[in-house]
C-alpha cells in the first residue's frame, strides 16, 4: 500500500471543513448549571434527562464497543444505522459528477442508492456465477477517479462470504478505500476483518446492531477504520446523530453478549437445518451456501411460490426478477414455529401443483 494517500482521497471541501462546534463540544467538563445549549431548563413531558442534547461522540458506547471489538474507541464511528455510515463515506470522499465507486452485484442495494443520491458514478463488476469476486473485471474498471470499492461479506442477498484471498488482493492492489460490509459477520464461520485494520490503512469495516444483536428498530450502525479515516468522517457527521434513547438502550444491550451469542448459535443451527430441508424439496433447484441468518434459494416457479406464500400470510423476499438472482427467493431464518409453517406451506404447494411437462 505504498501509494495509499488519505489526503489525496478526501474531498477538498471536507479537508478544509471547519466542523460545527456544539455546546457539548465547547464545554466538556462537569457543571451544576447548564445554560449553554438552549434546552428547556424545566424538563420535558418524559422522565429523566431527555431535555438535554445527547453526547455527540457517544463515548460510553464506543468504550464498550472498543472492548468487545478489540479496537481503540477512536477507530469507531457510530451512525443512525449503517445507512448513515454509507452516506457519510460518499459525502467525504466522492466528488459528485467527478468520482466513481465500484459495486459487485448482486449486493446490498444501499450502496447504489447512496451513490445516486450523491450523484456519484456507479461502476459494476458483477460477481461470478458462484457469487465470488470477478477480480479481472474489477481491475479493468478502476481509474483515477475510483474512490471506493464496496464489498459485502457475508453478502446480501446471496448469503456467502467472499474469499479472503480475493479481498486481500483488492486491499493490496487498490489505492482507494475498500469497504467491507460485515452486517452478517456474527452468523459466519469466517472471522471479521477487524484484526486487519492495522495492516490496511485503506480498509473500512461496517457492522450493525440490526441483525445478530436484534436491534433493527434501535438504529445503530458502526464503522471501524483507522483513526485518520474516522476523524475525517466525524467532521461531516451531524453533531447529534445518535439519539439519547438509542444510546441508553444500546448501552444496556451491550452488556448482554452471552444472550446474543446464544441467539446466534440457535439461529445458525436453524439455518443449517432449514437449508437441508430446502435442499430436499422437489421444487428447489439450488440452495446457495450461507454465512448469514438468511439463505438464497433458486426455484423454477419462484414468483408463483412467493405469491402463494403471501396468500398463506408468509412473506419472503422475492429476488426472482432481479438480475443475477433470477428465480431466487431470499429467506430469513425465523423461529422454530415460523420455519415449520414455511416448510409445511411449501409442501402443500407442491401437492397442489404437481410438475407438468412445462415445468
Ligand atoms: C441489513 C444490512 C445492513 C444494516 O443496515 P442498518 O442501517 O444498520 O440497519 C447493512 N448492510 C447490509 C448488507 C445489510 O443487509
Amino acid at each position: 500500500m505504498s501509494s495509499f494517500s488519505l489526503q489525496k482521497l478526501v474531498r477538498k471541501n471536507i479537508a478544509d471543513l471547519v466542523p460545527y462546534s456544539s455546546a457539548r463540544d465547547e464545554f466538556k467538563g462537569k457543571a451544576d448549571v447548564y445554560l449553554d445549549a438552549n434546552e428547556n431548563s424545566l424538563g420535558s413531558p418524559l422522565p429523566k434527562w431527555y431535555h438535554r442534547y445527547p453526547d455527540p461522540q457517544q463515548k460510553a458506547i464506543k468504550q464498550k464497543l472498543a472492548t468487545i471489538k478489540k479496537v481503540n474507541a477512536e477507530q469507531i464511528l457510530l451512525g443512525n444505522g449503517s445507512d448513515e455510515c454509507i452516506d457519510l463515506i460518499f459525502r467525504c470522499f466522492c466528488v459528485p459528477g467527478v468520482d466513481n465507486v465500484i459495486v459487485c452485484p448482486p449486493t446490498y442495494g444501499m450502496y447504489q442508492v447512496s451513490a445516486h443520491i450523491n450523484d456519484v458514478q456507479l461502476l459494476q463488476a458483477p460477481l461470478l456465477p458462484d457469487y465470488q469476486l470477478n477480480l479481472a473485471h474489477l481491475e479493468t474498471l478502476v481509474n483515477a477517479h475510483t474512490k471506493v470499492i464496496w464489498l459485502c461479506s457475508p453478502n446480501n442477498p446471496t448469503g456467502n462470504s467472499l474469499h479472503r484471498t480475493d479481498i486481500e488482493y483488492v486491499l493490496n492492489n487498490f489505492n482507494g478505500l475498500v469497504v467491507i460490509d460485515e452486517a452478517y459477520i456474527n452468523f459466519s464461520k469466517h472471522k471479521s476483518w477487524i484484526s486487519e485494520l492495522e495492516n490496511y490503512p485503506n480498509l473500512i469495516i461496517l457492522q450493525t446492531l440490526s441483525k445478530a444483536w436484534g436491534l433493527a428498530g434501535v438504529r445503530l450502525g458502526m464503522l471501524l477504520a483507522s483513526t485518520d479515516i474516522v476523524s475525517i468522517l466525524n467532521k461531516a457527521k451531524p453533531p447529534y446523530n445518535i439519539p439519547q434513547p438509542t444510546q441508553e438502550l444500546v448501552l444496556k444491550a451491550l452488556d448482554e453478549v452471552a444472550q446474543v451469542n446464544s441467539m446466534i448459535e440457535h439461529l445458525v443451527d436453524m439455518r443449517n437445518a432449514l437449508m437441508e430441508v430446502f435442499a430436499e424439496m422437489p421444487l428447489v433447484e439450488k440452495v446457495y451456501p450461507s454465512d448469514a441468518n438468511f439463505f438464497l434459494v433458486k426455484m423454477s416457479r419462484a414468483r408463483e411460490i412467493y405469491e402463494y406464500l403471501v396468500e398463506q400470510s408468509i412473506v419472503v423476499r422475492d429476488r426472482s426478477s432481479v438480475t443475477f438472482t433470477e428465480n431466487c427467493l431470499r429467506i430469513t431464518v425465523g423461529t422454530e414455529q415460523e420455519n415449520t409453517k414455511l416448510v409445511n406451506a411449501l409442501a402443500t404447494w407442491w401437492e397442489q401443483n404437481p410438475p407438468t411437462a412445462q415445468s
